[in-house]
């Protein structure tokens, strides 16, 4: 599937937010966030016109969508499956994101980035339930185990995506061995479970794909 190859750091900069793209460099004084740069194209001097309701819930959708790294169709795709299932769409839509095979392998601390973890699974370095999965869109289910490959495991861009374990642990819903780079899908996170993605309005999301 066709993939956004430019400048990650303008996707941010097009936003004016922190979409956590880059690793390591995000949370550094690099970051063009942190740095204050203005959106790309757009005159520092000039204040921005207010944006309609339309404009504000089409900068969230986009917002969600570069966070999870995923293109138009496919994004849309998600958002269509979560309407079908019961519940809240916004917060099916988020489950079904954070069940993606590249997510998990991002929250367990294998990769520093989305972007990282999806190398690692298009690139066969990732197990789930034994079994190598290339697929990075592949939807894990609680109980299934996700590891790196035996091959792989001495990988340097691993074990250094890895010391973030040490600081932050794995989110609720997963459980990770750190020795053995496995871990375990527990269970299907709650909204409230996806703490560092707590300004996302998924709402506004849900309002963009239903005009
Ligand atoms: Fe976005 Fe990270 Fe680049 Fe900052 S360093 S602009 S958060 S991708």
């Amino acid at each position: 599937m066709a993939r956004y190859t430019g400048p990650v750091c303008r996707l941010c900069r097009t936003e004016q937010k922190k979409l956590m793209l880059k690793g390591e460099r995000c949370k550094s004084g690099k970051c063009p966030i942190s740095r204050k740069l203005p959106p790309p194209g757009k005159d520092p001097k000039v204040r921005p016109g207010k944006r309609s309701d339309y404009g504000l819930q089409l900068r969230e959708k986009q917002r969600l969508r570069r966070i999870y790294g995923m293109q138009e169709k496919q994004f849309h795709l998600f958002f269509e499956r979560a309407l079908r299932m019961p519940g809240i769409t916004g917060e099916n839509l988020f489950l079904l994101l954070e069940r993606r095979l590249d997510n998990t392998v991002y929250r367990l601390h294998f990769a520093v980035s989305r972007a990282q973890a999806r190398q690692l699974v298009l690139h066969g370095h990732v197990r789930v339930n034994g079994k190598r999965v290339d697929i990075p869109s592949f939807l894990v289910k609680p109980g299934d185990s996700i590891e790196i490959d035996e091959k792989s495991k001495p990988l340097a861009i691993i074990k250094d995506a890895l010391k973030e374990y040490g600081r932050s642990g794995v989110m609720p819903w997963l459980s990770l061995d750190p020795d053995a780079l496995k871990g375990v899908f527990l269970a299907a996170p709650r909204r409230g479970d996806i703490t560092d993605l707590m300004d996302i309005k998924e709402q506004m999301v849900v309002e963009f794909y239903s005009k």
